[in-house]
């Protein structure tokens, strides 16, 4: 076992010296610029041009359908001086997405939205105290939207196990929903559309003029950035009809930062083989190595490979642990978390999950909870090296050096991110050596948590339209 351990050791430890992450980096920021001129899945300009002051003030119907939940809230925006009242949730339903949700397909799936959103309106009794006009309502949208206007865009394949694109992909994501809620007679109104990462910096933007950057980590990833719109290739504007294009200096671009990293991050043979059996091979490179979804069937993989070649838990495979994606990240998290002496807390709820005939050993739960440090350590390290990687190609399309960007905040929302044990202390730190090494003061790219942020987000995109 001890031989099996220092192999998958050097395998996940090796790429992560702070020297070997920067040149990652700087590969990163070449897959960037390629997709910067031409890409219509990544690097997608959000329109959302201007960052909020945090005076704006209005009440908004908020939506976010997230990989798991599909929440409909009422948001105040009551401007930023007012510190924690500022922005409030004044009613929320949120609705479990199970399989048979993300089964839904094509218009089936709007329906399903609508029928939630009237939910909600009726508990609220909305109309009776708003009377006629329609609800202003923004959608936080945690899959990839080519946009072709703040209010609309293209719907593009999911991920994430959904199927809601079939027989409408391409179709105008905006319309899908408006037609549904119409059929129901929602006196509502689309006014925004924005991925979950624009929807975070936004949202924390209101909050903290420093924020230039999103990162999400949950059971995906991504990353939103403010850039000047110089550096988008022209084909990312579609006809540029918008007159809006003629005065933004800069645009929030939604980067789909998990479709990047192939052929640059290192995997493992447990990564290959995670990805060819994936129903969508290469297509989110970084989020098979990063993402909430894959953590536990990355360490899932390495642990059946110790049991059948090096002698873990006896030998003995527990029943179901040879079903991919038995293994999740919330029970590799809760493993990591038990930092006592006898790890018979982390035993109990693997005997719970994948029960043995022995109980595994202190030895095997010793081990396991390496595997678990080492993949999702690298996870931290990556998902470092992707936002310093982002950090980078600001600066310089900016026009500045390191050494003069001053403090930027990295709003930061997700699962993972949120509640890992000491992952984003560790994700931070990675970041600071990055940082120190481009010549930056270390500590200057601060992740801050941001709570709710797809919820305030899509509201804050709505009133940023308003001001303009
Ligand atoms: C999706 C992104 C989303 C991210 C985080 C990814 O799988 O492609 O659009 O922002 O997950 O939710
Ligand atoms: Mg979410």
């Amino acid at each position: 076992m001890d031989e099996f351990l220092r192999e998958v050791q050097c395998l996940f430890e090796a790429p992560l010296q702070p020297a070997n992450l920067h040149a990652l980096s700087g590969k990163l920021q070449q897959q960037f610029r390629q997709k910067l001129q031409s890409s219509n899945i990544c690097m997608l300009p959000s329109y959302n041009h201007t960052l909020p002051t945090g005076h704006e003030r209005g009440t908004y119907l908020a939506l976010d359908v997230g990989g798991s939940t599909f929440r409909v809230a009422l948001v105040e925006l009551g401007g930023k001086e007012r510190g924690n009242q500022g922005m409030q949730i004044t009613r929320m339903r949120s609705f479990r997405i199970d399989n048979a949700e993300r089964a839904l397909k094509g218009h089936a799936f709007f329906d399903w939205m609508a029928d939630r959103i009237q939910d909600t309106l009726a508990e609220e009794d909305y109309q009776l105290s708003h009377g006629t006009s329609a609800l202003p309502m923004g959608l936080a949208w945690s899959f990839p939207v080519e946009q072709t206007s703040i209010r609309s865009g293209k719907l593009l394949a999911m991920g994430k196990g959904f199927c809601a694109t079939h027989g409408v992909a391409g179709q105008d994501l905006g319309s899908l929903i408006m037609h549904a809620c119409r059929r129901k007679n929602l006196n509502v109104r689309m006014d925004a559309i924005v991925n979950d990462s624009s929807a975070t910096l936004l949202s924390q933007a209101y909050n903290d003029p420093s924020t230039r950057l999103a990162l999400i980590l949950g059971t995906g990833t991504n990353a939103a950035i403010h850039l000047p719109v110089s550096v988008l290739g022209n084909s990312k504007f579609g006809n540029r009809p918008q007159s809006w294009y003629e005065k933004a200096d800069h645009v929030i671009v939604n980067t789909e930062l998990s479709m990047f990293g192939k052929n640059i991050l290192p995997t493992t043979r447990w990564d290959d083989y995670l990805n060819i059996t994936h129903m969508n091979p290469d297509f989110q490179p970084l989020e098979h190595l990063i993402g909430g979804r894959y953590l536990g069937e990355i360490v899932r993989l390495i642990l059946l490979e110790a049991i059948q070649t090096a002698g873990l838990f006896g030998g003995e495979v527990p029943e179901q642990f040879i079903n991919p994606y038995t293994l999740d990240t919330g029970t590799i998290a809760a493993i990591e978390s038990d930092t006592n002496n006898s790890l018979s807390q982390s035993s109990t709820i693997l005997q719970k999950l994948h029960p043995l005939r022995t109980p595994p050993s202190r030895s095997d739960m010793l081990f396991v909870r390496k595997v678990c440090q080492l993949v999702s350590h690298r996870a931290a390290a990556y998902l470092a090296t992707g936002a310093h990687a982002l950090y980078s190609l600001r600066t310089a399309a900016e026009g500045l050096k390191p050494k003069d960007v001053g403090h930027v905040t990295i709003a930061c929302n997700g699962t993972v991110i949120e509640k890992y044990p000491e992952f984003r202390p560790l994700c931070q730190q990675y970041l600071d050596d990055l940082t120190e090494l481009s010549g930056a003061p270390r500590s200057s790219v601060v992740l801050e948590m941001t709570f709710e942020s797809a919820i305030y987000g899509a509201a804050v995109a709505v009133c940023c339209l308003e001001d303009q």
